[in-house]
């Protein structure tokens, strides 16, 4: 079968579904004729984070928006007006039934963190510090600007914060509000690992205060410890979307990894997604590709420095470190953007440079833009190897300045991989992209590195994504805003342990996937790791 996202069978068998479940019930709600529809709805429990994990375009934030009463399910029937009456009826004697009974007659009070936080900054304005005051309803101010670590921001405007700034202010306005069910749709984007784990703290807490909480999430190690239980989205993105049984976080996680819902029947993927245990890599091995000397650059208030390095043929670097620690910066000068103020890149090489932030002001739609910046468009090897993978496809004809976060990441993705270069750039390209494009993105990465023989450095923050595409890793340490300091790139094991060590978190290995987890704080794992200074476990 065809697999959703591609409009051809996809190279690498990434999300079929291959046997469906026998029939479907009624859906919960449908767009429109020839539109998405939605196949059963998730139930909340009180005193529990449940997590959704899904493709994009397969009806998590519709679900969302339903749940809170945004929007009035039609169950399918698209052509009628949709009432809270009929939604009410539908369910008779079901645990949703009571559900919407109580949120009609207001009853019980939802609140929701939108998805897209970057617009928040259009329609909500003023000053950050007066805005939490007037939502802090449950008197909690101080605790979450502490745990946030949103002093710094508090008397700034919302038109001047960064992606980041906005996203935990969003959250701490959510968390702050008194209510009895709380939604968070994809509250990481944007945050380091140590901000994705304070937001995991905050969203816990409302569960142990005895509230009902549902969060989406992509980063599997950040949805692995916010949440006790977990539904799966299946389906045909854009086509429609099912929801699994209830499933516990690590069973739930691993049946994603594996491709494969027991319960259900149903298979997602044709393999499981293999994550593989490195030994440190042998430098001397290597043949040496690029080499820079000890770098120093100074802004106004910030300082970066580099330890010198080494980049060698075919492997794939990533970095790490907080935000506003220098790796950007760092990602300039390598890419020649900007001349670093003391030091030198000695072995001069052609980079192809994704940035962080992606222009979006072509005014043209997709295929116009792949015409204009990207050399091998067209190519037999361009068609399979970046296009396909990618699902370019279904949105050639789109216009640049409607696509979504994750299109114009993957439209960028293939830009920077069709250029002839020795050394792919990539900073933070997992932004906005579910689990299945992060891993197809890092295939298809690594496959385009290995035949130019080139090398790929990636910025980048979701755990599970860097241990499965490392061969490599520098650490980003210091003082974020005012100084940082990049190591030289090493085995991950050494990079992992000295980023770790720092966060003062360790992780282990699931048993079964080999997937990487966070270690509860103080448990026993936790002291018994740190005690052999083995913040990330390879075994
Ligand atoms: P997800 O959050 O899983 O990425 P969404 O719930 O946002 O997915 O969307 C699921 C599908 O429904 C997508 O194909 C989207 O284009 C479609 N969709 C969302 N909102 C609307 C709408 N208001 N009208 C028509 N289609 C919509
Ligand atoms: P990261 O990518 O790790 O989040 P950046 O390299 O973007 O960090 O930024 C590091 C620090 O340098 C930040 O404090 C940022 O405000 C500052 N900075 C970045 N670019 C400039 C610039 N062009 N002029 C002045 N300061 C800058
Ligand atoms: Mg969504
Ligand atoms: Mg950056």
């Amino acid at each position: 079968s065809g697999c959703g996202i591609c409009t051809n069978r996809c190279p690498f068998g990434a999300v079929s579904v291959i046997n469906l479940p026998e029939a479907l019930d009624e859906p919960v709600h449908r767009y429109g004729q020839n539109s998405f529809e939605l196949f059963g709805l998730p139930s909340l429990k009180e005193g529990t984070v449940l997590g959704l994990l899904g493709q994009n375009g397969i009806g998590k934030s519709t679900i969302m928006r339903i749940l809170s009463g945004e929007l009035i399910p039609n169950l399918g029937n698209y052509e009628e007006e949709a009432s809270w009456d009929k939604v009410i009826d539908y369910y008779k004697g079901s645990t949703l039934q009571n559900y919407f009974k109580s949120l009609e007659a207001g009853e019980i009070k939802t609140i929701h963190k939108p998805q897209m936080v970057d617009q928040l900054s259009k329609v909500i304005k003023g000053n950050v510090k007066t805005l939490l005051s007037n939502v802090d309803e449950r008197a909690k101010l101080g605790e979450i600007v502490d745990d946030l670590d949103l002093k710094n921001v508090l008397e700034r405007d919302m038109q001047n914060l960064s992606g980041g700034e906005l996203q935990r202010v969003a959250i701490a306005a959510t968390v702050l509000r008194e209510g009895d069910f709380y939604y968070f749709d994809e509250p990481t984007s944007w945050l380091d690992v140590r901000q994705r784990l304070n937001a995991v703290k905050v969203i816990r807490s409302l569960a142990e205060a005895g509230k009902s909480v549902l969060v989406i999430e992509h980063d599997l190690a950040t949805l692995d410890a916010m949440s006790d239980n977990v539904h799966l989205l299946y389906g045909e993105p854009g086509g429609y979307g099912v929801v699994s049984g209830n499933k516990g976080v690590r069973v739930g996680i691993n049946a994603y990894i594996n491709g494969f819902l027991q319960e259900e029947n149903v298979r997602i993927r044709k393999q499981a997604i293999e994550f593989s245990i490195r030994p440190p890599t042998p430098e001397e091995d290597g043949e040496v590709l690029s080499e820079y000397s000890k770098l120093r650059k100074e802004y106004d208030g910030f300082t970066l420095e580099a330890e010198a390095g080494k980049i060698y043929h075919d492997e794939i670097v990533t970095a790490f470190g907080s935000n506003g620690i220098g790796k950007t910066t760092f990602a300039k000068i390598l890419a020649g953007v900007e001349k670093a103020s003391e030091g030198d890149i000695i072995e001069k090489v052609d980079i192809a440079y994704k940035p962080q932030y992606i222009e979006s002001d072509f005014d043209g739609t997709a295929q116009e833009f792949l015409y204009a910046n990207a050399p091998n468009y067209g190519s037999n090897i361009f068609n399979s190897e970046i296009a396909k993978p990618l699902a370019l496809d279904n949105l050639l004809d789109k216009k640049i300045k409607k696509l979504s976060g994750g299109e114009l990441q993957r439209l960028a993705l293939a830009v920077t991989l069709s250029k002839d270069a020795d050394i792919y750039l990539f900073d933070e390209p997992t932004a906005f992209l579910d689990v299945e494009q992060r891993l197809i993105a890092a295939r298809v990465i690594r496959k385009i590195v290995e035949s130019r023989n080139a090398a790929s450095l990636i910025v980048d923050h979701d755990i599970v994504f860097i241990d499965y595409i490392s061969d490599r890793a520098m650490v980003f340490s210091g003082e974020p805003g005012l100084n940082g300091i990049a190591s030289k790139p090493s085995d991950l094991r050494t990079s992992m342990n000295q980023f770790l060590g720092d966060l003062d978190i360790t992780f282990r290995r699931d048993k079964e996937t080999k997937r990487p987890r966070v270690n509860k704080y103080d448990s026993y794992l936790d002291r018994e790791q740190k005690e052999q200074g083995e913040y990330y476990y390879l075994k």
